[in-house]
């Protein structure tokens, strides 16, 4: 017997790298009219590095002590910037402390207790501080002017208290722009950037791959509310992400795919479909496969 359309189109997404997981999602994928994409580890590497390390005035410590403490509160996080982190304080030769009480919020950061004080490392946009203390003050200086440069910065603070600022930048994919190009012609119109990092860099970013509808310093839940408003307009959402924040509009949308390589299992297991060979290329060619085996079973 020959195979069924989108049994072979399901085939063929295989060979390109793609796991579809199901035959309805080899049809829907051929219906998206929007495709919504993440930044961090989707438009880009997914393997940022730490370029800036800036220990505050008043903290008692240097980069390397800096460094090391935020490794210590990084290291069980899978998220992308944590291992930024945590490679960074390898390759220096740090001693990485012990931690205890480990917590992670999507899109925020995470918390842990090392050496008997409280690490918060995050956003500075989620950061809460009192706006008059000068320790405060001066980390969200140094935070802005690092996004100024496009980078994603988060800031470490000790007990409440502002320590440390990093840095953190990483590259954007190869085939970026022309996928962001390709799904514009396939769907006439622009995708959208749905993003959890600062608006400066998430700016930035979508000018050189071309992306002019950003959507910055979204939690989860917010990257949902975006989704359902463009489907509410009458929108099938193609949503395209890495992370375990990503992994609820995943959910939400018409259809999801995950960046296999460097994506959170939560993610792999909630997307209808996975690339497998971390080519971001592959999305319009799925939609591609899916419009003809769709042809060919109508
Ligand atoms: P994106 O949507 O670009 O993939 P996320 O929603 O995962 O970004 O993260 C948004 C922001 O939350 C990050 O830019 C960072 O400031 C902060 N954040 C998230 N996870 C962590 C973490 N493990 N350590 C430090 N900061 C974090
Ligand atoms: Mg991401």
């Amino acid at each position: 017997a020959t195979m069924p359309p989108l049994l072979s189109a399901i085939a063929n997404a295989g060979r390109h790298g793609v796991l579809v997981k199901s035959a309805v999602v080899m049809e829907r994928l051929g219906q998206v009219d929007t495709v919504a994409l993440d930044k961090t580890g989707t438009l880009t590497e997914g393997t940022p590095r730490v370029t800036d390390i800036h220990p505050l005035a008043g903290s008692g410590l240097d980069e390397d002590a800096l460094l090391s403490l935020a490794a210590a509160a990084e290291r069980p996080s899978e998220h992308p910037l944590a291992r930024a982190v945590v490679d960074a304080a390898r390759s220096r030769d740090l001693s990485v402390p012990e931690m205890r009480d480990f917590t992670s919020t999507p899109g925020v950061g995470v918390t842990a207790s090392v050496h008997g004080a409280s690490i918060a490392i995050g956003a500075p946009s989620r950061l809460s501080d009192a706006r008059d203390d000068p320790a405060a003050v001066h980390a969200s200086a140094v935070a802005a002017a690092l996004e100024d440069g496009g980078r994603t910065a988060v800031i470490v603070r000790r007990d409440g208290l502002p320590v440390g600022v990093l840095g953190v930048s990483d590259r954007l994919r190869p085939d970026a722009a022309t996928t962001v190009a390709g799904l514009a012609a396939l769907t006439g119109r622009g995708p959208v950037l749905l993003t959890g990092d600062n608006p400066r860099a998430a700016a930035r970013l979508a000018a050189e791959v071309g992306i002019s509808d950003v959507r910055a310093e979204l939690l989860p839940q917010h990257k949902v509310s975006a989704v359902k408003e463009l489907e509410k307009a009458g929108r099938r959402v193609l949503v395209v992400g890495d992370g375990v924040n990503d992994a609820p509009a995943l959910a939400a949308a018409h259809t999801g795919i995950a960046m296999g390589r460097a994506g959170s299992d939560l993610a792999l297991e909630t997307a209808d479909a996975v690339i497998v060979r971390d080519e971001l290329a592959t999305v319009p060619a799925v939609v591609n496969l899916s419009r003809a085996a769709r042809r060919l079973v109508v």
